[in-house]
Order: C-alpha cells, then structure tokens, then sequence
C-alpha cells in the first residue's frame, strides 16, 4: 500500500485542480492521498469524488500556517470537522492575514523598483482562496522579473528580502488542541526543513506531544538523510507517528512528485485511529 500524506491543488498554491490531483495520484500507483492545502478545505467535495471515481482513498486535511517561537511552523492536521467552529475562526484569521499580506508584498516590491500590480497577483491565483507569496512569484516569472519561483523567494520574497511582509500565523500550541477539539490529528510538516531544528528540537517536540501533536513529517525533500535519522529516532522515543510524504505543488515546485516519500501502513493505520478516537 502507498501512502502520500501531504500534497497540494489549486485550492492553494499548487497547479492541478483537486481532481486531477486525484486522478495523478492514481496514476502515479497511490492507494492513499491527503489533499494539504494551505489554510484551505475547499477542495475536499471536488477531491473526495474524483477518489471515489478511480478507486483510491482521499484523506482530507490541510496544512495550517501557524508561529512557535518566533518561526513560522506548517501544522498538518487530518481528518477534522471542517465546520468546527474555533477551526472555522482560526482559519478566518489566517486567510484575512494572507490576503492583508499580498498588497503590502505589491508595495514593497514596485518601491523596489518593480512595476508589479495586485491584479497580475490575482491572475496568477485564479480560484485559489489563499492567495499568497507562491501566486506573487509565478506574476515574477510571468513579467520576467525571475525565472522560476524558487528564484523570486530567494531573491526577493522571503524574510530579508526586498518583497518580503510578515502576516499573521495561529500560534501552534492553541492550533493543535483546536484541530484535536475538532475530531483530527496533528502532525508537524517537514520540522527541520528552513532551518527549524532551531526551535523545534526534542524538549519543544516532547512539550507539543503533551499537548495533542501526533506525529511528524521525516520523510520529506527538505530534510537530508542525517535529519531524517535522527528525527526518527526522536519519534520513536516520544512514542510519536512518522510520515513521509511528497509535498506535491503540481508544476509548482521541482523535486516533489506524488509518492517521492511514502507514509508506512502501520504509522497511517495510527494516524486514523488517533483521528477516529478523538
Ligand atoms: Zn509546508
Ligand atoms: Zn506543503
């Protein structure tokens, strides 16, 4: 069985509507897929029927941008109630943030110098909910600015850079116990990819455990072959789940095709009854 725990569609920054995300998953020999938007449930109903079409098991979840520390941290959560209401308000405030956030990018960059506008940023988000930097960088590339949208974060779009604005985050250890009170399980996405080793080392891991956090993502691209052992091991002494999965963007992000990292069956099997249990 092949499980691929965290991918994304055009609910949020990815390039694939949430069927045909569905759809390449079976093709790419997936049984399982969560569909992770940023911030985002949207996708879910469109999601949930292609899965139904071709046979294989949608497992709904998003991935919830929140602040531990200082640091922006991706909280995976699974298999909530989407109409729990702390849920529902938490995720309010994050999408107001993002979108307060792209008109303060636009400033910053045209008093760079670049002759960026809001709509070309709309263009590039289409029917996202979550417009957001990703949808920033792509309007880059279009007008020739970057090449790619690795390029438009490094040079000009992440922190210390020319296009960069700070927006709101939920902090994470309100966010787990929300998503916990709302019948789901947490799990932290790649925690040391960024740099994130920082803050979220053994204690902090062991102090979220105790608050209701599942499990952790250990097999993801941005984390090195030494991270990932040694994050396992973490796991395994504070009894947490480990999952891998492939961060999927469609078109949107190199390197990160459907099933690159898999979930094991037994650590799934945990995840669910967690959820299920709530
Ligand atoms: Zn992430
Ligand atoms: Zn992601």
């Amino acid at each position: 069985m092949r499980i691929d725990l965290h991918t994304h569609s055009l609910a949020s920054d990815g390039t694939d509507t949430p069927a045909d995300l569905v759809r390449a998953a079976n093709v790419a020999g997936l049984d399982v897929v969560a569909l992770t938007d940023h911030d985002a449930m949207s996708g879910w109903d469109e999601a949930a029927q292609a899965a139904d079409e071709v046979g294989i098991t949608l497992v709904p979840g998003l991935e919830i941008s929140t602040k531990y520390d200082h640091r922006g941290v991706h909280l995976l959560a699974y298999l909530p109630d989407p109409t729990h209401p702390s849920l529902v308000a938490a995720l309010d405030r994050i999408l107001a943030g993002r979108t307060a956030r792209t008109p303060a990018i636009v400033d910053a960059l045209r008093r760079h110098g670049i002759a960026i506008t809001e709509d070309d940023v709309r263009r590039e988000a289409g029917g996202s909910v979550a417009a957001g930097r990703p949808h920033v960088a792509d309007a880059l590339v279009r007008l020739g600015v970057a090449t790619d949208r690795t390029q438009a974060f490094t040079d000009l779009l992440s922190p210390g850079g020319p296009g960069y604005a700070d927006r709101y985050a939920a902090p994470l250890e309100e966010m787990i116990p929300i998503v916990t009170d709302a019948g789901g399980v947490t799990v932290i996405a790649h925690p040391w990819g960024r740099n994130g080793r920082v803050v979220l080392d053994v204690d902090a891991l062991a102090h979220l455990k105790d608050l209701g956090l599942a499990g952790i993502e250990v097999d993801h691209q941005d984390h090195s072959p030494a991270d990932r052992s040694e994050l396992r091991g973490i796991a395994a002494d504070l009894d947490l789940v480990v999952t891998g999965s492939s961060d999927h963007h469609g078109l949107g992000k190199v390197d990160h095709d459907l099933g690159v990292h898999t979930t094991d069956p037994e650590q799934y099997e945990r995840l669910v009854s967690l959820a299920s249990s709530a």
